[in-house]
């Protein structure tokens, strides 16, 4: 199942087609895309037994973030070996890196990005996994059931605001408007041959720059979910985006960052691709 944000309402996608949940479903679920998570089991069940109508066709710009108001955005550094170490990290243990992307960054998956003047604006393609039901003290063979579905995110940094200062400012160099792109759609893990396996990676302007599989995260979705939700709980609609291989800008030579009329388009096998604009 592939759920999406159709000009701002929860729709569900297949074949190139939209169907609006709160037309299908005669009102029993809403038309706010976010309120899909807030009853999963119960939207799941309606969604997988529904008698659907024919869908809209719909072009991927008329798309928004498929979770557009997350209460929580986890964000993972350094969660592949080999972009740790062209960041010139030690790989983590007991928990990595965690930081937040502020919900006002959150994007639907084609979009224009302003460069904030005076930046150096990094990309790092990333799966992001959606929470579908509260988490808390969650062990890591119990996780997946913890888990909505999964969609493309792009971790946008500007690298000079992150360095700044005496200690790194991760969640503010990462958050300008439009740094959070999401989409095209949230897919359920049932759609995958394995969640835990899936092809990733990022072009500029058709040149390849990143390429990775999620099977090399350090923490996988799993250990993520029981490794944060020890410390705190995970809500139903929150996103974590879990981390970028290697190939970004920072860890070039020479150093390689975003430029006015760039596009970036970023992928995961198995959900689609986000296209960002920089202007
Ligand atoms: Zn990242």
């Amino acid at each position: 199942m592939r759920i999406g944000n159709l000009a701002g309402r929860a729709v569900l996608v297949g074949g190139g087609l939209a169907v609006d949940v709160e037309r299908a479903s005669g009102g029993r679920f809403g038309s706010d895309p976010q309120a899909v998570y807030a009853e999963w089991e119960a939207f799941r069940a309606w969604a997988e037994g529904a008698d659907l109508p024919g869908g809209t066709a719909f072009e991927a710009s008329e798309l928004g973030a498929p979770v557009p108001a997350p209460r929580q955005v986890f964000a993972i550094g350094l969660n592949y070996r080999d972009h740790a170490a062209e960041s010139g990290f030690d790989v983590p243990e007991g928990l990595p890196p965690v930081f937040t992307k502020f919900a006002t960054s959150i994007t639907g998956p084609v979009t224009e990005v302003a460069l904030p003047p005076g930046g150096n604006t990094d990309w790092e393609v990333e799966l992001v996994a959606v929470v579908g039901r509260h988490a808390r003290n969650v062990a890591e063979t119990d996780a997946w059931g913890h888990i909505a579905g999964l969609t493309v995110g792009q971790d946008i940094s500007e690298r000079v605001s992150q360095m700044a200062g005496p200690a790194p400012q991760f969640s503010l160099g990462k958050s300008f408007p439009g740094f959070a792109p999401t989409g095209p759609w949230v897919v359920t893990l049932d759609e995958f041959g394995d969640p835990a396996d899936l092809e990733l990676g990022s072009a500029i302007n058709g040149e390849e720059v990143q390429k990775g599989r999620t099977r090399e995260l350090i923490f996988s979705i799993p250990l993520l979910v029981a490794r944060l939700s020890a410390v705190l709980p995970l809500l139903p609609g929150d996103l974590i985006f879990t981390g970028t291989p290697a190939g970004v800008g920072l860890g070039r030579t020479p150093q390689r960052w975003l430029a006015k009329g760039d596009e970036l388009v970023s992928h995961v096998e198995g959900i689609g691709e986000l296209r960002q604009r920089f202007v």
